[in-house]
């Protein structure tokens, strides 16, 4: 089949805050060219240097309730008392067009569009031990002792989900990583249950050969 033509894998990426996912997700951008990264929407405000369309879509509250309201997202959550949410359009154009997207949301969102969309590859990123977590989270320099407390708590709760992904993809070493994920979603081309029109098919002109019926 002309790799063009076939449908891309929908990845999702999740993993605790200070995991490096984002360095991961551009990375991984910038090493191989046939993935799109979805923008988000969200009710949260912009940090310093986001910029809309870029980072986020950033939405009010009466905006992104109107975009429920039309079904113009595959998911979304609250989370820490905002809407985040994946607009669909973008997400299905992508994939049509062949191209491997990436979702990266946390683990509400991962197991809500692994129920709508069973195969979706979910990936869970995550540094090597809790004391790495930690170190980084230090590390960064910008957070209080509070907020880091706060984020130590929210990755033991998640912790709790990691078994319900496909894949535990340890970020130690940065190059090894974004080359363990490239291979990971490249695999799930394969996937039987990405190959449901292909199986169908060649059921059918199976199914057609007469001459060979038992
Ligand atoms: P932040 O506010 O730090 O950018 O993101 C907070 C959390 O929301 C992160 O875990 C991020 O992965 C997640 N997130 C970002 N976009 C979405 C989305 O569209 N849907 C869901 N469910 N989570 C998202």
């Amino acid at each position: 089949m002309n790799q063009k033509m076939r449908r891309g894998i929908l990845s999702v990426v999740s993993g605790f805050s200070g995991a490096g996912k984002g360095t991961l997700m551009q990375a991984l951008l910038e090493k191989y060219d046939n993935y799109a990264l979805s923008v988000s929407a969200t009710t949260r405000a912009p940090r310093p240097g986001e910029r809309n369309g870029t980072e986020y879509f950033f939405k009010t509250k009466e905006e992104f309730e109107k975009m429920i309201s039309e079904d113009a997202f595959i998911e979304y959550a609250c989370y820490v008392d905002h809407y985040y949410g994946t607009p669909r359009a973008y997400v299905e154009e992508q994939l049509n067009a062949g191209r491997d997207v990436i979702l990266e949301i946390e683990v509400q969102g991962a197991l809500e569009v692994k129920r709508k969309f069973p195969d979706t590859l979910l990936l869970f990123v995550t540094p090597p031990g809790a004391d790495e977590l930690e170190r980084r989270l230090k590390g960064r320099g910008t957070e209080t002792g509070e907020v880091i407390r706060s984020r130590m708590a929210r990755a033991a709760e998640e912790a709790k989900y990691m078994a319900d992904y496909d894949y535990i993809v340890v970020n130690d070493e940065l190059e090894e990583c974004v080359d363990h994920l490239h291979r990971l979603i490249q695999l799930q081309h394969g996937a039987s249950a990405h190959q449901k029109d292909f199986i169908q098919r060649i059921q059918t002109e199976l199914k057609e050969r007469e001459e060979y019926r038992q």
